[in-house]
């Protein structure tokens, strides 16, 4: 077993006030350093350094919590090379909460150090309002679909006024979706029916915050798609972000005030589920009762919580499909987003339902359960592994010769539309609601 070598001394200039999570010192004792989950690790898998493997990263948290270690920046941006996008956790025989342990850490870092001015401004900005008031994000939105839609947006790249950002802004700006629609929760009925008749289900539609503003079509598909199954489908009002990106990024305060407001909303709707449809939301809308530390009510709203592909698994839909395409045969791909398959433990169900489209030729894609290299706003601050790793998947794409790629996360759609775009793909990059969608007469 090789251990990782770069431990260092406790360094006297490293900050005071940085105190381990005691529940993640708990959880690192889980690890045996077996070494299995190395070949699953995607940083590991481009760089070949232990410190950038799962094992490598428990073992320098370890010595974070036992004080052999300061967080230094050397020491640190090992943790921040990670992706979080958890593919050690289902390779670990020993259950280790590889997640829980990182994102524990992470808090810790970011409420043990005094930020530069720039990242406080930012972190303010990002946490303190656009995450938290959701008409601020509305706001921010607008001003996008009115650029996009004036021709503003067009305008400033014929004069070449986007060469002028920084690289990482640049490749923020192509990230852009077009915002093909109005957000769905302020401009949907409160209750949207089944079809067929009397409602097999009555689900509460979770609609997040970025998807909603910038992706509403991906909401309706989702929504018709479940009305075409015999669901009732009810759009709660008043509903927050889910606080997976504040969890991410070590704001763990923000995310439990987000949880919190959610709970308050959805309490009390009878309900037979709550239903998202994107697999970071629903990582960590089926954890607030670990976020909450074991609250009852935190407890049993996660115990609700499902992807749409859990609810649809188990239906069937109760209106005639026609193919998407009636011109051709599609060849359909389904890459597997981390946070619905190594968080939630979900492949199955989302293979399945795509598999009932009429129409379509399914292909595997190889690879499909390494990360695109999305992962929140990683593909921002680790622009570089990121790359590389999105490139991987751009490869495997490639060689599947689909039409559609098919994933039920926004950030991997915006990653993969992105990356298929640069190397000059012409397939579609979709989430699977929109294709059965399609199919819906
Ligand atoms: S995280 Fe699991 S698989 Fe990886 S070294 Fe530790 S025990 Fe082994
Ligand atoms: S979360 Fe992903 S990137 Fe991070 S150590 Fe685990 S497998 Fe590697």
């Amino acid at each position: 077993m090789n251990e990782p070598t770069t431990l260092e001394p406790a360094a006297p200039e490293a900050p005071a006030r940085f105190a381990f999570p005691p529940e993640a010192t708990g959880l690192l004792r889980s690890c045996v350093h077996c070494g299995l989950c190395l070949g699953a690790c995607p940083t590991y898998r481009e760089n070949g350094n232990e410190n950038d493997s799962p094992r490598g990263r428990l073992y320098l948290m370890k010595g974070l919590s036992d004080g052999r270690l300061q967080p230094t920046e050397k020491v640190t941006g090992h943790l921040d090379l990670c992706l979080d996008c958890r593919a050690c956790e289902t390779a670990c025989p020993s259950g280790v909460h590889y997640g829980r342990i990182l994102e524990g850490t992470r808090a810790a870092l970011v409420a043990g150090r005094e930020p530069s001015w720039l990242e406080g401004a930012l972190r303010a900005f990002v946490f303190g309002q656009l995450f938290t008031r959701p008409e601020a994000l509305r706001f921010a939105a607008g001003l996008t679909r009115f650029m996009q839609k004036s021709g503003l947006r067009r305008a400033v790249h014929a004069a070449g006024l986007v060469k002028l950002l920084p690289k990482r802004l640049r490749d923020l700006e192509a990230m852009q979706p077009e915002i093909k629609e109005e957000p769905f929760r302020c401009h949907a009925p409160a209750v949207l029916p089944a079809m067929g008749g009397r409602a097999k289900k009555r689900v509460a539609f979770f609609s997040g915050c970025v998807m909603d503003v910038m992706m509403g079509e991906i909401h309706r598909a989702t929504v018709k798609v479940m009305q075409a199954h015999g669901v009732e489908v009810l759009a709660v009002h008043g509903q927050q972000c889910c606080g997976a990106l504040a969890f991410h990024a070590g704001e763990a305060e923000v995310g439990r005030k987000l949880a919190r407001k959610n709970i308050e909303i959805f309490r009390g709707l009878g309900v037979d589920a709550i239903v998202n449809n994107s697999a970071g939301c629903g990582a960590a809308l089926k954890e607030y009762g670990e976020a909450l530390h074991g609250d009852k009510e935190a407890e049993a709203f996660s115990k609700l919580v499902k992807d749409v592909s859990e609810v649809l698994a188990d239906l069937a839909p109760v209106v005639e499909l026609r193919a998407p395409d009636p011109s051709r045969t599609l060849k359909v791909c389904y890459d597997e987003p981390c946070h619905l398959l190594h968080a939630q433990k979900i492949t199955a169900q989302p293979k399945s339902v795509i598999q009932r489209i009429p129409g379509i030729r399914f292909v595997p894609l190889p690879d499909a359960e390494f990360c695109c290299g999305a992962a929140g706003i990683y593909n921002i601050v680790q622009p570089e592994m990121s790359r590389a790793v999105l490139a991987r998947k751009i490869d495997a794409i490639k060689g599947t010769g689909a039409d559609v790629v098919l994933t039920g996360n926004p950030g991997c759609i915006l990653q993969i539309r992105q990356g298929c775009k640069a190397a000059g793909l012409a397939c579609e990059v979709l989430h699977p609601m929109e294709l059965f969608a399609r199919a819906i007469a």
